[in-house]
């Protein structure tokens, strides 16, 4: 069985961002980025599959700039066997990248996608629904444990009060939540050994997909800065500000 794994290069998430002076987005320059965390429990979860006698290769995935080659580099160390790059400076909505997706599926066949359930910058969570309805493929998202079973993949996600778990016929879309494993960490061997694995590169066009963006971002703040907090001399104080200031009460 074979499983794409889409990652994103993303803002590492120890960076605190800042919002641009014009407010047309976020500060990206000289900053540090890695892979979508999700993203990498997603790879993870695809090595532990192959691992298993489960999946037989493993395809990494990335659009973007010409450096999210190191991002494909990471995945090919946790355990992915080659990767794609579809090359564009152009900024990519979810439905570009879905579309993108979606005609690599077309070139590749694989069994099953594992992507994760949302990208730290844009926080979208929109990529893996758009894949599996232009695909018309079964999909479960957040999942937090994936057993495949013959021609189907259960999937067990948290909900709300308890675990839901769903039988999906393959070929399939999962999206991954933080509990479902915790990826390994990258040694050094394995980073070298990634040097040597097979990278290729593709063009939008060769996909024949217009990447050309739906949505327009008209402004991107920062959250209002925190005033000062002030003493109050007693408790019936306190109770009045919280009613007739904060009206919290
Ligand atoms: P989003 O819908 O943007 O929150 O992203 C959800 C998931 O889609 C991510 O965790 C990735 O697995 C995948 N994805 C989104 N954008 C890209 C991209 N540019 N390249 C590869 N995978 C992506």
């Amino acid at each position: 069985m074979k499983i794409l794994v889409p990652v994103k290069r993303v803002v590492d998430y120890n960076v605190k961002v800042r919002v641009k002076a014009d407010g047309s987005g976020v500060d990206i320059a000289n900053v540090k980025m890695s892979m979508n965390p999700f993203d990498e429990i997603a790879v993870e979860e695809a090595v532990r599959l192959k691992e298993k006698g489960v999946a037989t290769e493993i395809v990494a995935v990335s659009c973007g700039v010409a450096q999210c080659q190191e991002t494909l580099r990471t995945a090919m160390a946790i355990g992915a066997d080659r990767a794609i790059l579809v090359e564009t400076d152009a900024e990519l909505q979810p439905l570009a990248v879905a579309k993108l997706l979606a005609a690599l599926v077309q070139r590749e066949s694989p069994q099953l996608v594992i992507l994760g359930k949302q990208a730290i910058d844009d926080d979208a969570n929109q990529t893996g629904q758009m894949l599996a309805a232009l695909l018309d493929w079964p999909q479960a998202t957040f999942a937090s444990k994936v057993e495949v079973k013959g021609d189907e993949v259960e999937v067990t996600r948290e909900v709300d009060g308890g675990l839901e778990t769903l039988a999906l016929k393959l070929p399939a879309i999962i999206t991954t939540d933080l509990r479902l494993n915790e990826p390994r960490y990258v040694t050094l061997p394995n980073i070298m050994k990634a040097k040597k694995k097979p990278l290729d590169t593709v063009k939008p066009a060769d996909l024949g997909v217009d990447v050309t963006p739906r949505l327009q971002t008209l402004r991107v703040a920062e959250p209002p800065k925190r005033s000062a907090g002030i003493k109050v001399p007693d408790v019936a104080t306190l109770v009045d500000k919280l009613k007739n200031e904060a009206k919290v009460i």
